[in-house]
């Protein structure tokens, strides 16, 4: 988020510095899906078109009750050019893009290996200040008139301005993991791929160490560059296509497994929910993770403001919550460019943000919940799957098409 609020700040004309803990990007795939309005923000940017060129473009998403079971499907191409698709590239990628045009625009404004340990004087006073710790444990403390703190779901910032901090997780679990796939059209042969670490290299919260990424899956990829969600009586499924030959399955656990889901746990549902053979040995990525909601009590207070996983956490089920937190960004950096050149008060613009960047917000969560809901182990998941059917050919499909694209926000 900091690195794109950078982009933002730049762009209008604001001074910034960026303070990043990790020395290093780190090679994580987590959010992979970029949706249209995210895809807009980067062309009034300049740069949509080279992430647009970066990563897959996903121009359809097909439904199934299960193996061979189709439903129908849904065309992003029925929204308004020339943004029709949602982009996949995984997080270290749209990272390290971020961070070559900062670098290219503003060349030493990000510090990495800083530590921010505390925030001083949050509110009230003419400035801010945040005390951090760099290599070698040297501490300093730094003054702006702003902080933007987009330091994630366990924010110091946030803890240390006194900002609530309300929700929880949702009972459901979920396994992921990025497996190659074989020769299809647009993937380049598994013995090829580049564009993704390599096997073994950590990625994501659990890297599979076993992974070689040698041997082609069992099946090729009858799925192409589409989506699929699973709708099956025991769980949903979803499954998105990666640049290079990759192609990323999240299956949700049944109820309280009998133990926690491991990789083969994964192979083994999509064998059984979705008929799709997944060599383990080859995985590139496996994760298992519960799913939460978070939304704190206030977007900003005094001189501190929050945008990303600091303000609010969303289920990545349907795979917004790093959208949401650029959209955000935007208007916080939009109310704080308007402050600092004295155009208005600190009260109007940063309410305004809070207001409408909160809306989005729940909007996001709803919209999340209801994907989650909607995929749920159900007593009737024939009546569920037909409802499903008529709705995709019916012209609701296009406001279905919408809302899995963050249209409207
Ligand atoms: C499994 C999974 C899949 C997801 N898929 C999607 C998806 O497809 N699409 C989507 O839109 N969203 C998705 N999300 C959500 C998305 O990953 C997050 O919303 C997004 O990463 C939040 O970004 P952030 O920068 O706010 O926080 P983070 O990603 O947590 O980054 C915080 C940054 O702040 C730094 N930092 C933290 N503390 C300090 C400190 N004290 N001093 C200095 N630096 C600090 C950290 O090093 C880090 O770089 C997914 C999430 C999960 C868990």
């Amino acid at each position: 988020m900091g690195l794109l609020a950078g982009l933002l700040a730049h762009e209008a004309g604001l001074r910034f510095r960026i303070l990043e803990r990790d020395p290093e990007p780190r090679p994580h795939s987590r959010a992979i899906g970029i949706h249209p309005p995210a895809l807009r923000l980067f062309a009034r940017l300049g740069f949509a078109e080279d992430f647009a060129g970066s990563g897959t473009q996903i121009r359809r998403g097909r439904g199934f009750a299960g193996p061979g079971a189709p439903l129908g499907s849904l065309d992003f191409g029925l929204l308004p050019p020339p943004w029709n698709f949602i982009l996949t590239l995984p997080q270290w990628r749209t990272e390290a893009l971020f961070e070559e045009r900062l670098h290219a625009r503003a060349p030493g404004a990000l510090f990495r290996g800083i530590t921010v340990t505390e925030l001083i004087e949050a509110s009230g006073g003419a400035s801010v200040r945040v005390t951090a710790v760099g290599p070698g444990g040297a501490s300093r403390t730094l003054t702006s008139r702003y902080v933007l703190a987009c330091d994630g779901k366990r924010s110091v910032l946030r803890e240390d301005a006194g900002i609530g901090w309300r929700g929880g997780p949702y009972p459901s679990r979920y396994l992921m993991g990025d497996f190659p796939v074989g020769d299809s059209p647009g993937h380049g042969a598994p013995g090829a791929v580049r564009d993704h670490p390599a096997a073994g290299e950590p990625e994501g919260s659990r890297g599979h160490p076993e992974a070689t990424g040698a041997s082609p899956p069992a099946d090729p990829d009858p799925l192409g560059e589409d989506a699929a969600i699973y709708l099956h009586p025991r769980g949903l499924v979803e499954s998105f296509p990666l640049v290079s030959g990759i192609r990323r399955w999240v299956v949700q656990e049944e109820e309280a497994p009998p133990t926690p889901g491991d990789l083969s746990s994964l192979v083994a549902v999509v064998a059984d929910r979705c008929g799709v053979t997944l060599d383990s040995r080859t995985c590139r990525m496996f994760s298992a993770f519960g799913v939460e909601r978070y939304l704190a009590d206030r977007f900003w207070k005094g001189r501190l403001v929050l945008a990303g996983d600091a303000a609010h956490v969303v289920s990545p089920i349907g795979g917004q919550g790093m959208n949401l937190g650029w959209l955000n960004a935007d208007e916080a950096v939009t109310a704080l460019a308007r402050v600092l050149r004295g155009e208005t008060s600190p009260q109007e613009a940063l309410g305004t943000f809070e207001r409408r960047a909160r809306r989005r917000a729940r909007e996001v969560i709803r919209r999340a919940e209801q994907n989650m809901f909607m995929g749920n182990r159900r007593r009737l998941p024939r009546l569920r799957n037909q409802v499903f059917r008529l709705v995709l050919r019916t012209p609701l499909r296009k406001v279905l098409a919408r809302r899995f694209s963050m249209h409207g926000l």
